[in-house]
């Protein structure tokens, strides 16, 4: 087998503060395999993972290095979220498919656990989510738990009360 790409991962807290990992070969010569995933972020590693558990033989292509792209630079949270809330979500698609988006994110959350305990990854996994509201109107979103779903009717386990702040250009709720 060839040597590891020289590709760094971006220089970031993330990079500089992450567990070990494997270096892995550049791929060389022909191989066969059932699938064949292109990226190795999240969603190329799930899902070969998900084929390979079905007993499949599956190879991962990675032009970088695994977690180069999203994967490697985010903030680590499962956030059991959308870009957007669920009642804009609901209001936008329908209770029927808001009610589906909610399920499969938590059901994606259940997934990232399992996985963790399964194959007894090294991830520093805590538990707990802040919400944090910015101003009076995020905090009475907050409140009324709309960030996590009115669809799927899943509670907040504490909602606390800051004192609102002002902000001249108050941040998008997320
Ligand atoms: C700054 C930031 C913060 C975030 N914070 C959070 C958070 O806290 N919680 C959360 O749930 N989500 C968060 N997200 C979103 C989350 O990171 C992404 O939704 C997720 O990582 C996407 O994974 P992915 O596998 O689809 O894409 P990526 O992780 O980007 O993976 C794609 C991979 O494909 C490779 N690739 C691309 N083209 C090719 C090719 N032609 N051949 C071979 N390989 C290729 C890339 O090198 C890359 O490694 C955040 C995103 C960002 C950017």
């Amino acid at each position: 087998m060839s040597a590891p790409l020289p590709i760094e991962h971006a220089a970031s807290w993330y990079a500089s503060s992450a567990n070990a990992s494997p270096e892995r070969p550049s791929l060389s010569g022909e191989v066969s395999c059932d699938v064949c995933v292109v990226g190795a972020g999240f969603t190329g590693i799930s899902a070969a993972l998900h084929l390979a558990e079905q007993g499949l033989k599956v190879m991962v292509l990675e032009a970088a290095r695994v977690g180069y792209g999203a994967s490697g630079r985010n903030g680590g949270q499962i956030v059991n979220s959308y870009s957007r809330d669920m009642d804009v979500i609901e209001e936008r698609f329908g209770a029927q498919t808001a009610r589906a988006l909610g399920d499969m994110a938590f059901e994606g959350n259940s997934i990232i656990r399992e996985r963790i305990v399964r194959y007894g990854i090294d991830c520093d996994l805590r538990e707990g989510n802040l919400f944090a509201a910015c101003n009076t109107r995020q905090m009475k979103a907050c409140a009324s738990t709309r960030h996590c779903g009115s669809a799927t009717a899943i509670p907040v386990s504490s909602c606390w009360k800051a004192t609102p702040i002002s902000v001249k250009s108050a941040p998008k709720a997320m």
